[in-house]
């Protein structure tokens, strides 16, 4: 059953039971497109490097396949309302999802970081929303507290049903490829969507090397310690201490892949590459697994066979990023021939 959700597509892969009321707005089954351009910019055969648009899930980011489940279980415990901490496109997701369900959403988001879109979705679904000064951490460790006293369900990454509904991305990759890639390609931030990714995989049977790509002022994992102040264009990955250490590690080390880290520069000159050369927008952190592509490449390491990169959210996300990039505009008068 296409377009009808992931959990109707892969109930008998998640947790869910007869009773359970599941909460849709028809996620997952995104395209997976070949991208031979961006495949020849690394060196690489056509046919070689393939893009999963999850900017094409219903609020814009692959949060949505995550947000469904969780949000679908918080309405079986009976819970008041759901509450996150966000960088952006958890908010955005949990706020659309809370209100299908019928159900209270707070969002607490760190002050001045929070793209526009996405801060625009927030509060067209009418979330509670909670700026906190200081950054996402910090804005997560209140709302964990917060959603404790209060009876409400922490639908972050750590909460478990997350990390399932996204594990259905890697279904959807080997179904399209008709096996895994060769090499998985990623940003990690909080590293829920590799934990996801690498158990999707795993519970296929199947182990692509898996790699994750950090922004350079926001890289804990590649530094071995917390970032105090993370710095980054893509607001999605500025993640100074990411919730699932262990377990990104963990993927890293048993596909036998690598969490690298890729500069701003690189990133916006791969989101431009994409958005230019292969017609698709997205957000600066969904180009951090091209510009890691690129960087391999140019050092004679991109890793041979099939690589899969997850364009994590959509290029609408963030208009102001994406006004910065440099571009004329003739102005005229209307009516009169105009010679290009
Ligand atoms: C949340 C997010 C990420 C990071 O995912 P993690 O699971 O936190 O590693 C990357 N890109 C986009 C667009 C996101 O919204």
């Amino acid at each position: 059953m296409r377009g009808s959700g992931i959990v109707a597509r892969w109930r008998s892969r998640l947790p869910v039971t007869a009773r359970t009321p599941i909460v849709t707005l028809g996620e997952g089954d995104t395209p997976l497109v070949r991208a031979d351009r961006a495949a020849a910019a690394a060196g690489k055969p056509a046919g070689s490097v393939w893009l999963k648009l999850e900017g094409c899930n219903p609020t814009g980011s692959f949060k949505d396949r995550g947000m469904a489940l969780a949000v679908s279980k918080a309405l079986e415990a009976r819970a008041t309302g759901v509450l996150c901490a966000s960088t952006g496109n958890t908010s955005a997701a949990a706020a659309a999802y809370a209100a299908r369900a019928g159900l209270r959403c707070v969002v607490f988001l760190p002050k001045g970081k929070v793209a526009a879109g996405k801060l625009a979705q927030a509060v067209m679904h009418g979330a509670e929303i909670v700026e906190v000064d200081g950054n996402f951490d910090q804005a997560l460790t209140m709302a964990a507290e917060t959603a404790t006293k209060r009876g409400f369900v922490l639908v972050n990454s750590s909460n478990p049903f997350r990390i399932e509904g996204q594990k259905t991305g890697a279904f959807e990759v080997v179904e399209a490829l008709g096996r895994a890639p060769a090499a998985h390609f990623m940003p990690v931030g909080n590293a829920g969507n590799i934990t996801a990714y690498w158990r999707g995989y795993r519970e296929l049977g199947t182990r692509p090397r898996m790699f994750g790509w950090q922004a350079a002022g926001a890289a804990p994992l590649v530094h071995g310690r917390p970032v105090r102040f993370p710095r980054t264009v893509a607001t999605a990955i500025r993640i100074g201490n990411p919730v699932s250490w262990a377990q990104a590690v963990a993927a890293r080390d048993e596909s036998r892949g690598a969490i690298g880290a890729v500069t701003d520069a690189e990133i916006l000159s791969a989101q431009r590459l994409l958005a230019r050369a292969e017609g698709v927008f997205c957000e600066p952190a969904s180009a951090a697994p091209l510009a890691g592509l690129l960087r391999l490449a140019r050092a004679g390491r991109a890793p041979s066979g099939t690589v899969v990169c997850v364009l994590t959210g959509h290029g609408l996300k963030d208009p102001e990023t994406a006004m910065k990039a440099k571009t004329k505009i003739r102005r005229v008068k209307a009516g009169g021939e105009f010679r290009l």
